[in-house]
């Protein structure tokens, strides 16, 4: 009884160092989410049948880990508090393959439409079912300020940095063009430049950013929260830093 009173004095005495914020090294993980039924439709492009098959497996064993990704539980990464919004996994994921598109793919709701003339001269880019997956697990509402940047930077930053980082670092690596880039230029260049920042200051930020996109708050504040620093200053250290 007396040591743990002492020890309760000690911890609260003013003279302690404070503890060192370690959390902020780690990656928090919401739990998983099962995967809902996987369906795919080739009708419109048949020869991407075997593709497709891959596909459809690739959601089915990744779906869990992209859940927890990104704060599905409606808890808040760095508090813990369950400030957020929980996600609602859609009923069904399906696969829609056309002949051909003008992008390689694009999600909506939980049907992801895929470019079969695309994945027939680029089989190996599966990791682009990450990417589009991701959006699906999204479902952010409309936010107070222009966020798409953001939406398609956590899309690549889930898929470059948390799924394929290997390949990333090879042939995919992203070299930002700093006569004009910025980091609202969406996609790899604000996957990169998350990548920096949680690296540098705290491993929570993007499922951080993540929470507020799911309230459809304005994310902004987060940087200056997990960083000190606004999404400007971070930029210019990006600049500065990035090898
Ligand atoms: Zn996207």
């Amino acid at each position: 009884m007396l040591t743990s009173l002492a020890f309760l004095l000690a911890a609260h005495s003013p003279t302690q160092t404070p503890a060192p914020n370690l959390a902020r090294f780690v990656y928090p993980l919401a739990p998983s989410l099962p995967c809902p039924p996987v369906e795919i439709d080739v009708t419109d492009s048949p020869e991407s049948k075997v593709w497709a098959e891959q596909a459809a497996a690739l959601v089915r064993e990744w779906y869990g880990p992209l859940t927890q990704m990104m704060a599905t539980d409606g808890r808040h990464p760095v508090t813990g508090q369950p400030t957020g919004r929980k996600f609602q996994p859609p009923a069904r994921i399906t696969l829609v393959f056309k002949k051909t598109l003008n992008v390689p793919a694009y999600c909506s709701g939980g049907t992801i439409t895929i470019n079969g003339e695309w994945v027939a001269q680029r089989p190996d880019d599966l990791g682009m079912v990450i990417h589009e997956l991701s959006h699906a697990i999204q479902q952010y509402p409309r936010n107070e300020i222009d966020a798409g940047w953001l939406t398609e930077g956590i899309s690549d930053y889930i898929r470059w940095w948390r799924y394929e980082p290997q390949l990333h670092a090879t042939r995919g690596r992203t070299v930002p063009d700093f006569s004009r880039a910025k980091y609202t230029d969406a996609y790899r260049t604000t996957a990169v430049w998350l990548a920096f920042i949680e690296q540098k200051y705290d491993r929570r930020l993007v499922p951080t950013l993540d929470h507020h996109m799911r309230l459809g708050k304005d994310p902004m504040p987060v940087f200056k929260e997990l960083t000190g620093k606004t999404a400007d200053e971070l930029w210019d250290e990006f600049k500065t830093e990035f090898k």
